[in-house]
Parts: C-alpha cells; sequence; structure tokens
C-alpha cells in the first residue's frame, strides 16, 4: 500500500523510507509478509515502535489505513501571522 503523498501515515511529517511491521515479525512470525501487517513509515518511527506490541486495549495504536476515523474532525489548529 502507498502513502499519500509519500508521507508517514503515523506522524504525517516526514517521507516514508521503511516498511513497518504493524504486529512485529519478532512476536507474530506467520504474519511477516503478510500485506495487511506491512505499512510504509517513516524511519524514526519505525525505529520508536520496534518490537512493541501493547499489553492493554488503551495503548493500541490505530491502524492507518484499517481503522475507520469516519470524517470528524479530531484536531483542528489557527495559524496566526
Ligand atoms: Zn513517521
Amino acid at each position: 500500500m502507498a502513502s499519500e503523498f509519500g508521507l508517514c501515515p503515523m506522524c504525517g511529517q516526514r517521507i516514508v523510507a521503511t516498511v513497518d511491521h504493524y504486529l512485529p515479525q519478532s512476536r507474530f512470525p506467520t504474519l511477516n509478509l503478510t500485506s495487511a501487517n506491512l505499512i510504509p513509515v517513516c524511519s524514526d518511527c519505525n525505529r520508536r515502535k520496534l518490537a512493541s506490541v501493547p499489553a492493554i486495549a488503551e495503548d493500541q495504536t490505530l491502524h492507518p489505513y484499517f481503522d475507520d476515523l469516519g470524517n470528524e474532525r479530531r484536531l483542528m489548529a489557527d495559524i496566526a501571522g
């Protein structure tokens, strides 16, 4: 899956440079080449996540391609100047 405009879907700021295993390959080796488990991300986001897996549901991140965020605004900002 290509990321929109080549931007990392995790941070939305940096250019995609690596592929992250949404569910870490060290803990879920059978999903190693499953396309739904491969997310193009920037190096910083990939490095930050490493092989971490949330221990509780509240710590689970949204899957950038499969979780439906709907059309509700979640973040707004005014730019002054
Ligand atoms: Zn990123």
